[in-house]
């Protein structure tokens, strides 16, 4: 099929998801063919610089060919089994004990489901269960914060604060949903530095106002990716340990994004030194080479559930899929042999923050913020003012659309642009990336005057 006939039946057949079908069906996909590195090329021949690793999981990029022989062995020999009624897998068993490695101390369990959504739904499951053999049943609340993203199932979608997917279901109603610490759009007058305090504050506020032994958990993601990239003032991790430190309630960090080294370590908990009850994980585990999520367990939660007896009734078909934990092995492996959060935290990290704060120059830039190898540019109208050009965020569709003209892969959340690119990205490439970005800011300024 030439292009056309690929988008006339894509159009026809396929239910893309978080997609406008009607404009979808003006406009026409995008067909990617090919990638290598940190590149994508599409039907027409277009290499881009892939500025978001896929969808925040290609860390290595797209030429690993040990995951896809792992993968490829794996599925010659043994390719499928299940977890279930006491049975397992050797893929399985090596994967749990390199992630009890590499995770923070005290994480030595892990469930394993296919994506980061079910891994979310899990969560749920294990909070409730780890409550209910601890004899406080009435604790079942979970706090969540406005604009997070935890997946898309109803539990996922539930714990999410996505207003405009919550407008198409309905809710789980044991979730509860407080201020995001997101400075440069909500914090007004106040310094960054009040601004993460307050936005803390607001959990021991809610937990106060719900009763603390009625709630069970609270999840965050330890920077939001998908919401904006939201980098939270440096107050505010620190302000929220002293809450969480106070009263009897679970924390769950949704790592599916910042896990195997977006900040330059590990883990989001590394960089931030927070403890997590759960710890959410996908994307990057696999390198997206096979769909792979879970959710690791410390020792306090895992005693409870190990320990009690009785069936924990909760699974997955897929989960400890043998070929999914091969692709995690070799991708682990990679990471440690290639010392690339090593690098991401020594050297590219550093650099792109140097580069990348060059853009908060470039007139319609009101912050340009990065950490480890992720980076948001705030899309303004009026710098002092904070003010956006429209209501209608239409800067950010312009920006995107104007930077894969440029080459460059970048994702726009509103008038937020984000990037995530591959963490095997050489300085030379960072310099590209940047002055890519440099001129889809000048072509959507043009665009937008
Ligand atoms: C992508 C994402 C999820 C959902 O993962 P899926 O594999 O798409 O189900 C959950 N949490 C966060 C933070 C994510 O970025």
């Amino acid at each position: 099929m030439n292009k056309s006939q690929l988008q006339q039946h894509d159009r026809e057949h396929l239910l893309h998801p978080f997609t406008d079908f009607h404009d979808l069906g003006n406009q026409g996909t995008r067909v990617i063919t090919s990638a290598e590195g940190a590149y994508i090329t599409d039907i027409d021949g277009h290499k881009m610089l892939d500025g978001m690793s896929g969808l925040w999981c290609c860390n290595l990029g797209y030429s690993r060919r040990e995951i896809s022989e792992a993968i490829y062995e794996q599925l010659n020999k043994l390719p499928f089994y299940n977890s279930f009624f006491q049975c397992t897998t050797v893929p399985s068993i090596e994967l749990a004990d390199m992630l009890a490695e590499v995770t923070p101390a005290g994480m030595n369990n892990v469930f394993f489901t296919g994506s980061g959504s079910e891994a979310n739904d899990t969560n749920l499951r294990i909070i409730r269960r780890y409550w209910d053999l601890k004899e406080q049943p009435e604790k079942r609340i979970v706090i969540s914060r406005k604009n997070a993203y935890h997946g898309s199932t109803i539990g996922g979608a539930s714990l999410g604060g996505m207003s405009g997917m919550h407008k198409q279901f309905q809710s789980l109603d044991y979730i509860e949903h407080i201020q995001q610490p997101y400075w440069f759009g909500e914090g007004g007058d106040m310094s960054p530095e009040e601004f993460g305090v307050h936005a803390a504050r607001c959990l021991d506020e809610k937990i106060q106002e719900l009763g603390p032994e009625k709630v069970a958990a609270f999840i965050a993601e330890p920077i939001q990716g998908a919401g904006g990239v939201i980098i939270p003032p440096e107050t505010y991790w620190p302000e929220i340990k002293k809450i969480l430190d106070q009263y009897d309630i679970l924390l769950v960090m949704d790592e599916v994004i910042f896990g195997f080294g977006r900040t330059g370590e590990w883990f989001g908990a590394d960089y931030y030194g927070m403890k997590p009850d759960l710890m959410t994980f996908a994307k990057a585990v696999t390198n997206g080479y096979f769909p792979l999520g879970g959710t690791m367990v410390s020792d306090r939660v895992a005693e409870v559930i190990k320990s009690k007896g009785g069936e924990f009734t909760h699974g997955y078909t897929y989960s400890a899929h043998p070929a999914a934990c091969m692709a995690g092995i070799a991708t682990l492996n990679i990471l440690r042999e290639e010392k690339i959060i090593e690098t991401v935290r020594d050297t590219t990290g550093p650099y792109l923050a140097k580069r990348w704060a060059e853009l908060a120059d470039h007139p319609i830039v009101g912050e340009a913020r990065t950490l480890g190898l992720v980076g948001a540019l705030e899309l303004v109208k009026d710098k002092n003012s904070r003010a956006r050009f429209d209501d209608d965020c239409t800067a950010g569709g312009v920006c995107r659309d104007m930077s894969i003209k440029n080459g460059l892969v970048m994702r726009a959340t509103g008038d937020t642009m984000i990037i995530a690119p591959p963490l095997i990205l050489t300085i030379e490439q960072i310099d590209e990336l940047v002055e890519k970005a440099h001129r889809a800011l000048d072509d959507t300024a043009r665009a937008m005057a």
